[in-house]
């Protein structure tokens, strides 16, 4: 019933999706994550939303075990990197910097999403690499907002996918996927504080499920 992580081809290379959320090209030694929605807990308690403390770190802990479990070189966050712009000097932004700060021989990439629109390019410009809208990577197209594209296969998130699980009698359980596509991989949202949308899939589209530390294929109806 599938493990932590799982091994699949995308475009010709040898990928793996970690239970984390995220997918991993060995080859290259990079990691891809989408909607991480850095400071999104902040941004809730401010408006006086009680929401636990803790989030962004938990996140970039995550992060870290991704890191040393793939040896990873270079991350390519998929859109929605940060919640919300900026305002003032936010602890979440601190807590990055710190985080960067010890991660100096890591490559950032951040390929702008929406919730992006107004720090892209202006915020946190020293520690990432911001791209706008779509960024080639080998014979992957990153972007934020998932699409086909004659200039390779997408890998994208926007969408924070989730589907529902349906037991034999009544169980019912939500759970978020990557979603391939012909063409075009959605990736589930990574940040812990971001919800799902219910996805409605063809019958030859792929779904990898992550839930309790594991990841696996869903079978698909017949
Ligand atoms: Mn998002």
């Amino acid at each position: 019933m599938g493990d932590d992580t799982l091994s699949l081809m995308l475009a010709g290379e040898s990928m793996v999706l970690d239970a984390q959320r995220a997918l991993i090209w060995p080859a290259q030694r990079t990691l891809f994550i989408a909607d991480l929605h850095l400071g999104k807990d902040e941004v809730f308690r401010q408006s006086g939303i009680a929401v636990p403390e803790g989030g962004t770190l938990a996140d970039l802990r995550r992060i870290d075990a991704l890191i040393v479990a793939h040896a990873v070189e270079r991350i390519v966050l998929l859109g929605d990197f940060l919640h919300a712009a900026p305002r003032g000097a936010p602890r979440y932004l601190q807590t990055f910097r710190d985080w960067r700060a010890t991660h100096g021989d890591l490559a950032f990439v951040v390929v702008a999403g929406n919730h992006d629109r107004r720090a892209a390019g202006r915020d946190l410009t020293d520690v990432v690499q911001w791209q706008s809208n779509e960024w080639l990577c080998g014979p992957f197209v990153c972007r934020h907002l998932p699409a086909t594209s004659p200039q390779g296969f997408v890998l994208s998130g926007h969408l924070h996918p989730v589907i529902k699980l349906h037991g034999s009698h009544r169980e019912r359980a939500r759970v978020p996927v990557c979603w391939l596509r012909a063409g075009c991989a959605v990736l589930p949202s990574f940040g812990s504080f971001t919800g799902g949308g219910e996805i409605a899939p063809a019958q030859d589209d792929e779904l990898y499920a992550f839930a309790a530390n594991r990841v696996w294929r869903v079978p698909r109806r017949s």
